[in-house]
């Protein structure tokens, strides 16, 4: 019997397991190894570690974790439910494992659009987050994908780094009067023309090609068309979800089925490197301090609801 389960090795699931090996807990962290920034070629924003490779990123969170005797497996967690002392999780390779707390740290999947080039470019080139990776194509000619209002948006949004900015729809803009009136006013371009494929180099992207054989000078194109979750481990658990589809959870990381935990992008609010760890170091307390308790014997009142946070919109 594990004190407890960790589903995700990202900066979520690895922070969360830094501060329970502190705090002398005995601590399976199972990582089906997809963790979602991969395309990328180097992480920003994250204090000491800006401009890491996401790779190296996750290899030094995992070497922070050996001297505490974090336990680590490679293994996509297939199913978990609630049982009488905790939890059961069934992993890939048919074990089953038992822990007192369950946290979910399983991130989130982008969906790429499915223009030619997009998914090549991911990474190099094709981004979703200005915060991300808009310091280092500052000042060059940027184009916002997307449809009607949030194309609009992320283009507005784009201004910051660069006055150059193009909003590429692919298809019918759906903008109202007043959109392109403001679209005018801040000078944006706006190109409605199917996109046929997006052209570059080793380098990165450097063109749109439109259907019609025009090209477009791009160092860089921004989408947010959406996302879904990594797993569905939350809805066969039982959590009550938000408006969004995504787990509730409260200020603690706390989903509404008790001993059950969710952290980083999955839980959907802003979502960068250091906000996951972040909310994996605050389960971590928050599981700690449950444990704590029950080792007394003894129960915390929760009142949660009452502390219910909505998302605070998502970038990263
Ligand atoms: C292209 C790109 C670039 C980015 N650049 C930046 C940046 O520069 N700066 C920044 O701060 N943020 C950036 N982000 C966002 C950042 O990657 C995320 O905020 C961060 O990875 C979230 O961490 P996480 O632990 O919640 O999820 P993830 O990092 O996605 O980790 C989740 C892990 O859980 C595992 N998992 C899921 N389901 C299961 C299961 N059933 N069993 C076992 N394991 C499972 C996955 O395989 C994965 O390894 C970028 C994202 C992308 C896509």
């Amino acid at each position: 019997m594990y004190d407890v389960l960790i589903v995700g090795g990202g900066p979520a699931g690895l922070s969360a397991a830094l501060w329970l090996g502190r705090c002398r807990r005995r601590v399976l962290v199972c990582d089906a190894g997809r963790p979602r920034n991969i395309a990328a070629q180097e992480a920003h924003g994250y204090l000491t570690r800006d401009a890491i490779h996401p790779v190296e990123f996750l290899r030094l969170g995992r070497e922070d974790l050996v001297r505490y005797g974090v336990e680590l497996r490679q293994l996509k967690v297939e199913h978990a439910q609630a049982a009488e002392r905790g939890f059961t999780a069934a992993l890939a390779d048919g074990t089953e494992v038992h822990g007192r707390k369950l946290l979910l740290a399983t991130g989130v999947v982008d969906e790429i659009p499915s223009v030619p080039g997009m998914a090549e470019y991911y990474g190099r080139g094709v981004f979703h987050c200005p915060y991300c990776d808009g310091w280092e194509v500052r000042d060059l000619p940027l184009v916002a994908f997307g449809h009607g209002k949030s194309a609009l948006g992320l283009a507005l949004s784009l201004k910051t780094w660069s006055k150059d900015i193009t909003i590429c729809t692919h298809g019918p803009a759906n903008l109202t009067a007043t959109d392109r009136q403001r679209l005018r006013d801040s000078g944006l371009v706006l190109r409605a023309e199917r996109i046929g494929q997006l052209e570059g180099s080793e380098r990165g992207l450097e063109r749109i090609i439109f259907e019609t054989g025009q090209a477009l000078t791009c160092r860089a194109l921004f989408f947010n068309t959406g996302q879904l979750q990594r797993s569905d481990l939350f809805k066969s658990l039982g959590c009550r979800t938000r408006r969004d589809g995504a787990a509730w959870t409260d200020h603690r990381q706390r989903t509404s089925v008790p001993g059950l935990f969710l952290a980083g992008d999955a839980s959907r609010d802003v979502q960068f490197l250091i906000v996951a760890a972040a909310e994996g170091a605050k389960a971590a307390v928050a599981i700690n301090r449950e444990l704590q308790d029950e080792d007394r014997g003894e129960r915390r009142p929760r009142r949660q609801s009452a502390e219910a946070v909505e998302p605070a919109g998502t970038f990263g």
